[in-house]
């Protein structure tokens, strides 16, 4: 391990710290912004705005036109379930999907799409369930 300081940290050292601390692991992008928050802030940094309107054009639930940039940033596990405001848990949603994907997650179904990607599908009331069987 590299600390900031140049010096270069023994191993039994970093176990050490690991049990007697709280590592948090940093994700920064080319200019050393950082991209993933985790739980310190709820609310997207403008690094992690830019980041996600790099990553996706639109709304992301499925079929929703919305560009990104006019979208509010959702988490896709919710913040207030413990979601992180981690970069690759980001995209955007447009508010009435932000809303209503917070008030009734049983009306949407999740999936990857890339390593930093997700997307939504939005199920009519009752169809998830009749998905899942
Ligand atoms: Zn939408």
């Amino acid at each position: 391990m590299l600390l900031a300081t140049g010096q270069v940290l023994p191993i039994s050292s970093v176990h050490r710290l690991a049990r007697t601390s709280t590592l948090v692991r940093i994700v920064m992008n080319a200019e050393g912004q950082v991209l993933d928050m985790g739980r310190k802030v709820r609310l997207a940094t403008p690094a992690q705005r830019r980041a996600v309107f790099a990553r996706y054009a639109t709304c992301w639930i499925d079929g929703c036109p919305l560009p990104a940039t006019m979208c509010q940033i959702d988490h896709a596990d919710n913040w207030s379930t413990g979601g992180l405001t981690d970069l690759k848990l980001l995209g955007p949603a447009c508010q009435f999907h932000n809303r209503d994907r917070y008030q009734h997650p049983e009306r949407y179904t999740r999936r990857k799409e890339g390593p930093d990607r997700w997307a939504f599908t939005y199920h009519r009331l009752g169809t998830a369930r009749r998905l899942r069987e």
